[in-house]
């Protein structure tokens, strides 16, 4: 074997291991795809759609799948959605890279045929961008679509829409809370924090007056406490002992709280609080919520704008808040408002394990409206905007000219495996359908995809089937990345411990 069969052996060997992990998420895009059920060493059980899921639970050794996996970890926190196609891209760009190394091309000049291509592609879907003001919930939709979510899709998605506005569109703003029980169409959106609480006591008001206060320490005694022995030697010492650890110290810890807020409010205590000081503020008609998670604490400072206390000395001024306790469907909860833009989701589901596959599928429509709501434009998905880029590439590959033109019809029939693979994962006939839509795109029906009922073509924007322009371009550019990155490698090393 000379050094240039050597270096392509490499090559083809990295595109064979990335194209396996491909293979693994490949039936489950599109509304139709499949779902995979994956099990851990321990035997836990997650069944999902979600191709980002899959790629980060599946153990891929191979150096050239990893950076595949890689790939699909960037779309997903970039643009929260699209892994799949973006693993499949890249995938069907290695693929078709195989085909022409073995026509001999060289590395590089598919390389730079494929770079040519997807800056080509990237702005060529800029001219096929509608405004998104009227489709975020057609984008919400589209992404739910083939989702456990999709049971009761128009609620689901009218929640995202609202959620998303509500907080200005920013995704950091939104917060999930899974409560297992329920349906999902009991689920609801609130401004402001939720907290899965009740107030300490029932006797304390349901709807307290509008102050608060925060502290981040417990207000009793703490459990190791329990373990201590103690040696006092005289009534003294005695006395300041229990002064300092007895009831009259929590009184006075009420209190110095109560002082706080001496017309009422609500008081939210990082960790538990003591029945002395809870009985204190009840009669000073003070409501207490304790056992707050960290989290939540952070959210509820940030939404409060307030400072968190450590001790009860260092209790600053009462905040303004809008504090209630609720009952909403089943469960008690306390809704928090204030001047900051938080937005509460709860999410309800049957079990924790559908509630799980359910939050993903949330947490990704919620990602992409906020991505249309921010980034504004959206175009026809379905994978129509890839196909249509494919004409356009094929149309303009002459003008690169040489041998560089085979990477750029190369990188549109890659392209085109989008809507083939949606097709065929809903039972239809790929490349029948690759060839209609060819048809009708070559007709000016600029939105045509893969009609998953019944096979053959149909319109997307009849349909209600948009995406986020830019998940589309990132998802198109991190696909040709990994796949340049991928075909530049010429051998690998294996470094040997010292
Ligand atoms: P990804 O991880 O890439 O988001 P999905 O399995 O969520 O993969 O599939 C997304 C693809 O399915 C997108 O191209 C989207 O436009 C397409 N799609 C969603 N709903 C429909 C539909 N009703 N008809 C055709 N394609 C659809
Ligand atoms: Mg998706």
């Amino acid at each position: 074997m000379n050094e240039q069969e050597q270096n392509i052996s490499a090559v083809v060997h990295n595109i064979r291991a990335a194209k396996r992990t491909v293979g693994t998420v490949k039936t489950t895009l599109g509304p139709m795809g499949m779902d995979k059920m994956m099990v851990d060493a321990g035997g836990n059980v997650i069944v999902t759609n979600d191709g980002a899921t899959i790629l980060q639970e599946l153990d891929a050794s191979h150096p050239a799948a990893k950076m595949v996996v890689e790939a699909a970890n960037t779309q997903e926190s970039m643009c929260y959605d699209g892994t799949t196609s973006t693993v499949v891209l890249a995938g069907e760009l290695l693929g078709n890279s195989e085909l022409l190394f073995n026509k001999g091309l060289h590395a590089n000049v598919i390389c730079r045929g494929y770079r040519q291509a997807s800056r080509w592609t990237t702005e060529h879907l800029e001219t096929l961008k509608v405004d998104a003001k009227d489709h975020l919930q057609n984008v919400a939709k589209t992404s739910i679509t083939g989702k456990s979510l999709e049971s009761s899709i128009e609620h689901v998605s009218a929640l995202c829409v609202d959620a998303v506005k509500k907080a200005g569109g920013e995704f950091e703003r939104i917060r999930v809370l899974c409560q297992p029980g329920g349906s999902l169409d009991d689920s609801s959106c609130f401004s402001g924090v939720v907290l899965h609480k009740e107030f300490i006591l029932p006797a304390m008001p349901m709807k307290p007056n509008g102050k608060a206060l925060l502290i981040n320490t417990s207000l009793s005694d703490s459990k190791s406490d329990d373990n201590v022995q103690l040696s006092l030697g005289s009534a003294a010492e005695y006395q300041q002992y229990k002064r300092q650890t007895g009831r009259d110290n929590w009184v006075e810890k009420g209190q110095q709280i109560a002082n706080m807020l001496p017309d009422g409010g609500i008081v939210f205590v990082r960790d538990t609080v003591n029945e002395v000081v809870a009985a204190t503020l009840t009669k000073q008609n003070i409501s207490l919520v304790h056992r707050i998670p960290e989290s939540d604490m952070t959210a509820l400072s940030k939404l409060l704008n307030a400072t968190i206390a450590h001790t009860t000395e260092d209790l600053q001024e009462a905040v303004d808040c809008d504090a209630e306790c609720k009952t909403i469907g089943d469960m008690k909860y306390v809704v928090v408002k204030g001047k900051g833009e938080v937005t509460t989701l709860i999410l309800r589901g049957a079990t924790k394990q559908t509630l799980d596959e359910t939050e993903r599928g949330f947490e990704d429509a919620l990602g992409v409206v906020c991505l249309a709501y921010t980034t504004l434009g959206v175009v026809p998905g379905g994978g129509s905007a890839y196909l249509n880029a494919a004409l356009h590439l094929r149309q303009r590959a002459a003008e690169a000219g040489g041998r560089e033109q085979m990477a750029i019809d190369a990188f549109a029939e890659a392209l085109e495996s989008i809507p083939a693979t949606i097709a065929e994962n809903a039972g239809h006939d790929p490349l029948d359908t690759v060839l209609t839509l060819r048809n009708e795109h070559q007709q000016g029906n600029s939105d045509a995809g893969p009609d998953i009922e019944n096979g053959g073509s149909c319109s997307m924007v009849e349909a209600n089937v948009w995406e986020p322009l830019s998940l589309v371009k990132q998802a198109v550019q991190s696909a040709s990345e990994v796949t340049i990155s991928i075909l530049r490698i010429d051998d690998i090393v294996v470094k040997r411990g010292e």
